[in-house]
């Protein structure tokens, strides 16, 4: 679930902002002030998917929030400021914040914005992970430099086509891959073909990686496709 941590003084709008991304289905938090918005923000715990930070709070501003936040987290941070003047939103977006909205906004708005900053950032999760030259899901480590897999310390020797399967699913941890994305990335179809090849190669390379007694490394969605899950 996306966590949303909302630090806003104004208890109407924070309140508000609360009611309606939990009913879009985030799970969130509020604070009231600079203060405890950035003890939140950067727990020890914490692992917020974005803050939603007000520029103008009583105790610590959004401002030098944000700037701390930076010290030590790179969590997406949305400043919201109720002040339409370009100072302000170029001051936020200098001390790290990724975007800004400006009060007073239609909830739709906010979750557009939000929507469209965890889809850059996913995309740029998966870009960096494609850079990594080593990969890992639970036990299970491929070296892409020398196409090695392992499970723990012992290599699993795999074909071509279920090494690139693997990667594939590793590489998209939590992403539900539908059969047809797998044969386009890991067969290069474009056309339709029969799908069930994937299920195939997935019986082969569960064969293979998988302990023998436990659950799957990977999940069948039924209907679906498939995913690694952690
Ligand atoms: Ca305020």
């Amino acid at each position: 679930m996306t966590k949303v941590l909302i630090i806003e003084d104004e208890k109407n709008l924070a309140r508000f902002v609360e009611l309606e991304l939990t009913h879009e289905g985030f799970e969130t938090e509020v604070c009231f002030n600079g203060r405890t918005g950035l003890e939140a923000a950067v727990a020890e715990d914490a692992e917020w998917d974005v803050i939603l930070l007000d520029l103008m709070l009583p105790e610590l501003n959004g401002i030098e929030v944000c700037r701390r936040v930076r010290q030590v987290s790179n969590v997406p941070i949305i400043m919201m400021t109720a002040r339409d003047s370009v100072i302000d939103r170029v001051s936020g977006l200098d001390h790290g914040a990724d975007d800004y909205i400006v009060k007073p906004f239609a909830i739709e708005e906010l979750l557009a914005r939000m929507r469209a900053l965890l889809r850059r950032i996913e995309i740029e999760n998966e870009e960096n992970s494609r850079k990594q030259t080593t990969i890992t899901f639970k036990d299970l480590t491929v070296e892409k430099e020398n196409r090695i897999v392992r499970r723990n310390d012992e290599v699993i020797e795999l074909t071509k086509r279920e090494y690139e399967l693997l990667v594939e699913l590793m590489e998209n941890v939590n992403v539900v891959l539908s059969r047809e994305v797998l044969l386009q990335r890991v067969w290069g179809y474009e056309s339709e073909v029969e799908t069930n090849v994937v299920d195939v190669y997935i019986r082969y390379l569960r064969n293979k990686i998988d302990v023998p007694g436990e659950d799957s490394y990977i999940q069948t969605v039924r209907g679906t496709g498939y995913v690694m899950r952690n």
